[in-house]
């Protein structure tokens, strides 16, 4: 078995590119600006304006020009990589890095691994996030799967005491998350645990046919009654799993998703802005939705991050506090 990261779009630009390529345009180049798909140069040779640090300019591969509206572009328009200065196998890197490790890459580690500046490092790994983040995609448990739900606080918000206490506290963060047994993960940042603001996200995203297990909480009755069945397992007395007409009544795959998550955010990420949360919450969504359970290998699964990129370039303006 060789390494992956002897393929050559991690260390070559122009092998980068038509990686990029096969992943943005699947049928062929299309225009970014007027959507033709049918006359088009490839420019070759073309390098840009020489600079101090590139007397001489650099290649830009690439690049082509539409035979319709005239105009030039890469498969980099329309992606979290249009306007990095960052190289594009550099960015392939960053993406396998976080894809293949289970808790995640802290800034500091892709700063030294990559050799780019910290700050280079903290950008890249939060556009790769918004790679990863899931949209508009089907409810979970339908066909009547089982999907467990669970909510846990962690960390502390920002400006809350120094001696705000642990457990259920409102200086503390919340996440509600749902995980279909066998299938994928989906997490929320809410405000706090409450039925107004859980029961509106679990209602668009579990299937009203699905069967759900939660702890005996007394909110998730209420929220329960919408759905096929639902069962809940006594924590206050200590009661893990039941087995009911053979199936397991448990939320132990959404605490194992908790696990992990808590331990990255712990051990690897450490200090999160309360703005930034969604996007950690969406790249353990991600790793655990496409994990090696399922049959998704940590090169499969940077394939599958490396498909969010395009259609995100709106987000990336949105969300960058920092220039580069
Ligand atoms: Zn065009």
């Amino acid at each position: 078995m060789t390494s992956v990261l002897n393929e050559p779009y991690f260390s070559d630009e122009a092998s980068a590119f038509e990686r990029l390529e096969q992943i943005v345009w699947p049928n062929g180049p299309v225009c970014p600006f007027c959507g033709n798909m049918g006359r088009m140069y490839a420019l070759k040779g073309v390098r840009t304006k020489p600079s101090k640090k590139h007397p001489e300019g650099i290649v830009r591969h690439g690049l082509r020009k539409c035979g319709e509206c005239r105009k030039q572009f890469t498969a980099r328009k329309n992606t979290i990589f249009e306007d990095s200065p960052i190289p594009l196998h550099q960015w392939f890197q960053a993406a396998y890095l976080l894809c293949a490790s289970k808790k995640g890459i802290s800034a500091n580690q892709l700063h030294r691994t990559l050799g780019v500046t910290l700050q280079t490092a903290w950008f890249m790994g939060h556009r790769l996030r918004e790679a990863m983040r899931a949209g508009g995609m089907a409810p979970l448990g339908g066909g009547g799967g089982i999907v467990e739900i669970d909510e846990t606080v962690f960390g502390k918000i920002e400006g809350a005491p120094k001696k705000a206490g642990r457990g259920r506290s409102s200086f503390r963060n919340v996440a509600l998350t749902l995980v279909e047994r066998g299938g994928s993960a989906r997490s929320f940042h809410i405000d706090g645990a409450t039925i107004a603001e859980m029961k509106p996200i679990i209602q668009a995203n579990v299937a009203r046919e699905a069967q759900i297990m939660t702890d005996e909480w007394a909110a998730y009755g209420e929220i329960g009654r919408e759905f096929a069945s639902h069962d809940t397992v006594n924590h206050g007395r200590d009661e893990y799993v039941r087995y009911e007409g053979g199936r397991p009544v448990t939320t132990n795959t959404v605490e194992g998703f908790y696990s992990i998550f808590k331990r990255g955010m712990k051990g690897v990420y450490q200090h999160c802005k309360e703005r930034h949360l969604h996007r950690y919450l969406a790249e353990f969504d991600f790793r655990y939705s496409n994990r090696v359970a399922l049959g998704v290998d940590d090169f499969e699964r940077t394939v599958r991050a490396l498909g969010g990129i395009v259609g995100k370039r709106l987000a990336y303006r949105d969300s960058s506090a920092v220039r580069f």
